[in-house]
């Protein structure tokens, strides 16, 4: 990890994509959740007494917050927060408070709020909103020729919606990211849409139907860790092979482009009848890319390179689309392997 001048380590940008404990655990042990003049090195005395009492490790600054509106929100019945989430929520409040005040931020204060609010409470924001349909260029406040961010969902919110669906809604941001290589604008678009579930993926199908562009993929994170319930309305365990494909929101998932990876972040996909992940949805999805056009992988990350010897996932981005990088671990028996040193597929 990049440190800065003054020896702190940091990323650009934290997105998270909803305040699920799976998608935030661990953030107030690593991560500095202040103004950058509270930051305290690891050896110093105050730092000593810090809560955690885990101190060996400078903590990350993390330059740009990417939030969903959910900032704005009070806990409900459908809408609980773990420790974590409720730390990413005061110190993305500060963030935007410092936006009010100031009209401007700088490194360690910045945020961009991913999606309007009801009630128009998102409305004095303009400079630090990204509205659906918008695109982001760059990251932390400085515009960049090599990233450009498409802003999926969530969608604003309906009155006339009930609370269940209210609460999908707004489960989660989705984003198409869009990075250049090589003079080659769009050599990887990756799909990534956190843990939404079915309804969305029609709605967005319904939003994108005459121009899908804002769908395709070179490499996507499969929704809700391989769950049924991105692809389907039916119950996986109550029915069996009788469930039925929602068309819209396979088809929503399903513009994969000529070697496309899908990716699914999950425990071991098992024929069990666990979900997430379910085997019949990573059916689905291998499907998806094991027709002619794509020729592309699915890949499931608790069993790369293999089971039981996890490493992480990493990919290049080349001029012909991503790639995926050996893995140090033996892949000897990994099952992954004809990604592995392939040549670059070029995009028309
Ligand atoms: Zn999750």
């Amino acid at each position: 990890m990049k440190s800065d001048s003054e020896g702190r380590p940091y990323v650009d940008v934290f997105l998270l994509s909803h305040p699920d404990q799976d998608h935030c655990r661990g953030l107030q042990k690593h991560f500095h959740l202040a103004p950058l003049s509270e930051y305290k090195k690891p050896e110093s005395e105050d730092a000593e007494e810090d809560r955690d009492g885990d101190e060996t490790e400078p903590k990350i600054v993390i330059r740009e917050m990417w939030s969903s509106p959910m900032v704005f929100r009070r806990a409900s019945k459908l809408h609980t927060l773990c420790d974590d989430a409720k730390a990413w929520n005061t110190e993305a409040r500060r963030r935007v408070k410092h936006f009010r005040d100031n009209e401007s931020a700088e490194d360690g204060d910045r945020i961009l709020v991913l999606g309007e609010d009801e009630n128009g409470k998102t409305d004095d924001l303009e400079d630090i909103l990204v509205k659906v349909g918008g695109l982001i260029t760059g990251t932390n406040g400085k515009s960049e020729a090599t990233l450009s961010t498409l802003l999926l969902a969530p969608n604003p919110v309906g009155d006339e919606e009930d609370e269940e669906l209210r609460a999908k809604n707004q489960s989660s941001v989705i984003m198409q990211f869009s990075i250049a290589c090589g003079g080659v604008p769009d050599a990887c678009l990756f799909l990534t849409g956190g843990d939404a579930e079915v309804e969305i993926w029609e709605r967005i199908w319904a939003a994108h139907k005459q121009n899908p562009s804002g769908l395709k993929y070179d490499l996507m994170l499969t929704p809700h860790h391989c769950s049924w319930h991105s692809l389907s309305h039916d119950s996986w365990s109550d029915l069996g092979e009788d469930v039925k494909v929602s068309k819209d929101a396979r088809k929503a998932l399903g513009q994969a482009r000529e070697g496309a990876f899908v990716i699914a972040s999950s425990k071991v996909i098992s024929d069990e009848d666990s979900d997430p992940p379910c085997a019949r949805a990573a059916r689905e999805y291998r499907a998806i890319v094991n027709v002619k056009e794509v020729k592309g992988e699915f890949l499931n990350t608790a069993s790369h390179p293999a089971v039981g010897k996890v490493a992480p996932m990493v990919f290049d981005i080349t001029v012909g689309g991503p790639m995926l990088r050996k893995s140090k671990v033996s892949a000897a028996s990994s099952g992954s392997g004809s990604a592995i040193g392939r040549q670059p597929l070029m995009h028309g």
